[in-house]
């Protein structure tokens, strides 16, 4: 087609975004795996890239197999249809990623019910409340419970970590309701730096994890769903169903493959520059910020301003080259994530201090 111009560079500008760790763009090495990876077609099982993702996925999650999804929602949409049958509930947090921001995909898609419980602060669901909901009433009025999900990190609590402890008492009481257990992992490998343990650590007490590559992994596509190798069969047949069997998919697994050997130990540096952050801001007027909350990537703040609204300080910030995102009315978010520096830190505290002063 003429006149048609292939873009050749990334549009590296002088922006500080915040909004979020998916704006990472791949690093050089990354594009490098990309160009040279070795394909084939993965829906016949023949991408030795992707393959060689998914195996090592499972290994550093500590389970028998992983299947490469393009996205995060159909990693956790894959799993519920996988571990629940229409008409059953999954039982999960009210603030969690998969009941707020996955489009009711299990509901609408799959005829499961969503059943969600109050969340703590600190990310937990109350593990009374939990055996309340996991108990299977004998009678016909009720929907059967279906699976148990977890989150961690909690994104819409601020990025906070849930412990290997409470994972534990989650397991045994799903265990004790036969219920499998699902964890939103998106940023599980922010949780394990942040307690200084190994992924394995929190990832043995639950069934199946999804967790991304494209958050602050910084590859540009691509998330995983691990467990027992029966039962990710099984996701893998899901998958199919929801389109996302994927054809040369190596091209994107080589970049996932660099994220886990080259992307983890430094999302140390993330949580250093959200604390940074965060302690910088919560000396500004009209901020409210529990630094107890601020365990990793994420800075989740409240602002109540004499003169300024959520979306005008927003709107301000944005003049200076500087985005965040809303939460809601009153609290806004901003993530830490490969490419931003301390240089970029100071800057957006000092560009915050002037525009609230
Ligand atoms: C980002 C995210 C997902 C998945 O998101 P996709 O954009 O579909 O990849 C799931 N859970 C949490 C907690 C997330 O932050």
């Amino acid at each position: 087609m003429q006149g048609y111009v292939l873009p050749v560079t990334d549009t590296l500008d002088d922006r500080i975004d915040l909004r979020s760790d998916t704006v990472t763009l791949p690093s050089p090495t990354m594009r490098a795996a990309m160009a040279h990876a070795a394909l084939g077609d993965d829906v016949y099982g023949e991408d030795p890239t992707v393959n060689a993702l998914e195996r090592l996925a499972a290994e550093r999650v500590g389970k028998e197999a992983a299947v490469l999804v393009p996205s995060g929602t159909m990693g956790n949409l894959s799993a519920l249809l996988t571990h629940c049958q229409r008409g059953q509930r999954v039982i999960l947090g009210n603030e969690s990623h998969i009941y707020n921001y996955e489009a009711g995909g299990a509901s609408a898609l799959g005829g499961l019910i969503y059943h969600p419980l109050p969340t703590a602060a600190d990310g937990r669901i109350d593990l009374d409340l939990l055996a309340d909901a996991a108990t299977r009433i004998d009678d016909s009025h009720f929907a059967p419970p279906g699976v148990i999900c977890l989150e961690n990190t909690h994104n819409r609590c601020g990025g906070v970590v849930l412990s290997p402890d409470y994972l534990a008492q989650v397991r045994e009481l799903a265990q004790s309701h036969g219920l499998p257990l699902h964890l939103d992992g998106a940023r599980i490998f922010n949780a394990a730096i942040a307690l200084g343990v190994p992924v394995t650590a929190l990832t043995a007490h639950v069934d199946t994890v999804m967790f991304c590559l494209s958050k602050g992994l910084s590859a540009p596509i691509g998330s995983l769903v691990a467990g027992p190798a029966d039962v990710i069969a099984r996701v893998r047949r899901v998958r199919k169903q929801l389109g996302g069997g994927m054809r040369q998919a190596g091209v994107i697994a080589a970049a996932g493959i660099v994220a886990l050997n080259e992307m983890v130990d430094r999302l140390a540096e993330d949580h250093v520059h959200a604390r940074r952050l965060a302690a910088g801001l919560a000396e500004l007027p009209g901020i409210q910020i529990d630094l107890n909350r601020v365990q990793t990537n994420i800075v989740r703040f409240d602002l109540a301003h004499p003169r300024l609204s959520v979306s005008e300080f927003l709107a301000a910030l944005r003049t200076h080259g500087i985005l965040m995102g809303s939460m809601s009315s009153t609290s806004i978010r901003a993530v830490t994530h490969y490419g931003i520096e301390a240089t970029h830190i100071e800057r957006v505290i000092s560009v915050a201090a002037e525009i609230l002063a």
